[in-house]
């Protein structure tokens, strides 16, 4: 029997990677069962409620919505398109306002536009000396933003390690071309939304996050909650059933082959492939160790994982501060002017008439929180929420340099990479799953596993982001009916 005969998918995780592949794999015909620990379907999708408000957790901005454009194409295949409210963002303003803190790097602020053209053109006036560098970036960006919209990694003859181990890290295109610290401020930002330091970013990554709000960039006009409810009711109308509140405990395997799963409550649910599309590391902690390759076991045990993210969301009154159709990026950088951390700001309208809802995402500041690493969501006790109000009011304060003065703030919620580590188990709250960088490159690619019958998704296996994410469940679907079948019946 080869894979493409194996009627019975189980699928562990429920986030936009586990839901995505199973749409994917019902429309071919494959008998999905997605199980969710969570007593609701979604993971990081999944906005959360306070005050009558949605908080988003891990969907703020969204690339390549245009009809025709590649998240598009995919939404379209997935069947989800015409159920998601979906506001554009950019227009006659700018997408992303960077504002830097360091007054050396001869650029204040950058907008980034929708549009290739636009943007070189705001490139070049903010940089007029560095017309050379801008020219190889632009060229560089054009090239490997055409192969992403066409998704060549999947549909061209070659591998898909061709596409992703070839890429030169950034670092060394900013060296070889000589640019400036301001320039690579600049160019740079976008590796660190899919958590991968500039120096070290393979150029394709880099491309996959700045190509793909440049092609356009939308917001969600519902939430998070509504996004994965769309997902999740479009996988039952293909047939395929979501467990949620019962966690798969063990992986069961027999002769180097998985049989299914045994859930928390001990429920056995047989299958012939299982696909986690959690965390690696958290795969490999489901199977009895004797029947995982060692080589396998050591090598997922040794990645890096992209680190952690804290977020803040308040209300503030709409009168005082009107929403923003664009993000806000406070930068700092280091002496080359790679990005050292950032502030997001998002400012859009609630569910409120009255109060706009401002959330802030930073970088974890993991040791803040170490000593509530034994603790669980939910009962970390009072200190933990004075810590968390304190670094709040502190991040509120460091955003008003961008947002100017801010009244009337009503705190709604903290999250910290516990609460990301407790809500979809990753590990130390790692905000984007394994980390894209080219010291591990090697590494990058994981859809497939040494078992037989074993597959991964999710962020960690190819990329992170919905669109990154979607882009890893299209390629272990691939790696599951093969290359053949895959473009004969998988037309993106
Ligand atoms: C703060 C933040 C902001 C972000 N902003 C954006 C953005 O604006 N745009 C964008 O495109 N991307 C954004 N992202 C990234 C994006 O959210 C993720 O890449 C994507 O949601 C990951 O989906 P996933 O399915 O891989 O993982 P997850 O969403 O983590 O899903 C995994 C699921 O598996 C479940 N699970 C875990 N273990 C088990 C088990 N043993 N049994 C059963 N179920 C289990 C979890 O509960 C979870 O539901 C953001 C991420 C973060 C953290």
């Amino acid at each position: 029997m080869n894979n493409a005969d194996m009627a019975r998918v189980l699928i562990i995780g429920s986030g936009i990677g586990g839901l995505s592949v199973g749409i994917i794999l019902a429309k071919l015909g494959f008998d999905v069962t997605v199980v969710e620990k969570n007593r609701q379907p979604g993971g990081m999708l999944r906005s959360y409620v306070r005050q009558g408000v949605h908080c988003n957790v891990g969907l703020h901005y969204m690339g390549a919505l245009d009809e025709g454009q590649v998240l598009r194409r995919c939404f379209d295949y997935l069947g989800i398109t015409a159920d998601l409210p979906l506001m554009r963002m950019g227009g006659d303003g700018p997408v992303d306002r960077y504002l830097f803190d360091d007054d050396s790097l001869g650029v204040d602020s950058f907008d980034v536009p929708v549009g290739f053209e636009t943007y070189e053109a705001n490139l070049r006036t903010a940089f007029p000396d560095q017309h050379r560098q801008i020219d190889g970036l632009m060229a560089m960006l054009r090239r490997s933003g055409c192969q992403f919209d066409q998704l060549d990694f999947l549909y061209s003859e070659k591998p898909a390690e061709y596409w992703f181990e070839e890429a030169e890290p950034l670092g060394g295109v900013f060296e070889r071309l000589g640019c400036s610290p301001g320039l690579r401020a600049v160019f740079g930002v976008p590796s660190v939304l899919i958590g991968v330091p500039p120096a070290v970013c393979p150029q394709f990554y880099h491309t996959m996050a700045l190509a793909s709000y440049l092609f356009s960039a939308w917001r969600l006009a519902s939430n998070g909650t509504h996004m994965a409810d769309v997902c999740a009711r479009r996988l039952a109308s293909l047939g395929g059933q979501i467990r949620t509140g019962d966690a798969v405990a063990r992986i069961r395997t027999t002769d180097g082959s998985v049989r299914g799963v045994t859930l928390a409550s001990g429920d056995i649910i047989d299958a012939d492939l299982v696909i986690g599309a959690i965390h690696p590391k958290q795969i490999v902690g489901l199977l009895a160790p004797e029947s995982l390759k060692p080589s396998y076991r050591r090598r997922i045990a040794a990645l890096t994982d992209t680190g952690g993210m804290a977020a803040v969301h308040a209300l503030v009154p709409a009168d005082r501060h009107p929403a923003i159709a664009h993000n806000l990026f406070a930068i700092q950088t280091d002496a080359a002017g790679d990005t050292r951390d950032l502030i997001y700001v998002q400012l859009r309208s609630s569910e409120r008439p009255d109060q706009n809802l401002l959330s802030l995402i930073t970088s974890g500041h993991e040791t803040l929180w170490d000593r509530w690493q034994q603790t669980i969501s939910g009962r970390r006790g009072d200190e933990y929420l004075q810590t968390k109000m304190d670094f709040a009011h502190r991040l509120i304060a460091q955003a008003e340099k961008i947002t100017g003065p801010l009244s009337g703030v009503r705190l709604l919620d903290v999250s910290t990479p516990l609460t990301i580590r407790d809500w979809v188990n990753s590990p130390n709250g790692s905000a984007y799953g394994v980390m894209r960088s080219t010291r591990q490159l090697s590494a990058a690619l994981l859809n497939r596993t040494s078992l037989r019958g074993l597959f991964l998704a999710g962020q960690s296996v190819m990329a992170p982001g919905v669109l990154g994410t979607i882009i890893g469940s299209l390629a272990t679907v691939q790696f599951i009916v093969g290359p053949e079948r895959f473009r004969k019946e998988v037309r993106i």
